[in-house]
């Protein structure tokens, strides 16, 4: 038997995903993507704004201020699986008891953006290698910060926004106590609620076992929107 990348997916999801020219299995087929909803509504992408209002979404990558100094997206929505996003609702829920925001700077991220910074940045300790694809192509991952619900204000973080420092890894400690009890808070309140951290990104967060669960996408903003609105209408 032929194992690739994915091959994890139940057989019936398997066979709705096409390889690339990189051998990298994707969803790129909306009739396909419906399909996979109608088996496992746990499949379907919602924008998260439906979950949390308070939500700040400041779209780095819809403008030049972003690692690759390009606009990368159009029309962005923020959007993420069903489970993910009920998750990150538990999560805003419990950091509102706290008198805090999120901060979105990215959820769901096109197979092609992925690509395209690969293109820019070639280098795998800033950009997934679209070999692999990213979280963020399964819909599964989020980039995010915390924010005072009463002032509006950005909480104080070891670094930006895709600074890829070693200051930005989990381990980092030569910082403020109160930068480091802001960073550990997201964490905890993260892994409560079924997210996994990544060590070398204090910003980035993926729902569990998600490269099992979700296939890699190359659908637009967009696209996805609308098919959410025609499934829920
Ligand atoms: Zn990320």
């Amino acid at each position: 038997m032929l194992l690739l990348a994915g091959s994890s997916f139940t057989q019936v999801q398997q066979q709705y995903l096409q390889a690339n020219e990189r051998g990298t299995l994707l969803l790129s087929d909306i009739e396909k993507y419906y399909l996979t909803v109608n088996e496992d509504s746990n499949q379907l992408m919602v924008p998260l704004t439906k979950y949390i209002p308070e939500l700040q979404t400041p779209w780095p990558y819809a403008s030049t201020n972003n690692f690759t100094q390009k606009i990368l997206y159009q029309q962005p929505v923020a959007l993420l699986r069903l489970p993910a996003a009920k998750a990150l609702h538990a999560v805003a829920d419990s950091l509102a008891t706290l008198g805090y925001g999120i901060i979105l700077f990215d959820a769901y991220r096109p197979y092609a953006v992925t690509e395209l910074m690969w293109q820019y940045v070639p280098d795998e300790r800033y950009t997934a290698n679209p070999a692999k694809g990213s979280g963020h192509n399964r819909g599964a991952t989020v980039d995010i910060s915390l924010y005072n619900l009463a002032t509006k204000q950005p909480l104080a973080m070891p670094t930006p926004f895709d600074d890829f420092r070693p200051m930005a890894h989990h381990d980092y400690m030569e910082l403020p106590a109160t930068v480091i009890a802001n960073r550990a808070l997201l964490r905890n309140i993260m892994e409560y609620f079924g997210f996994v951290a990544f060590e070398t990104e204090w910003w980035h967060y993926s729902f569990k076992n998600h490269t099992q669960r979700f296939p890699l996408m190359n659908f637009s903003f967009q696209v996805l929107h609308r098919a959410y609105q025609k499934i829920t209408r």
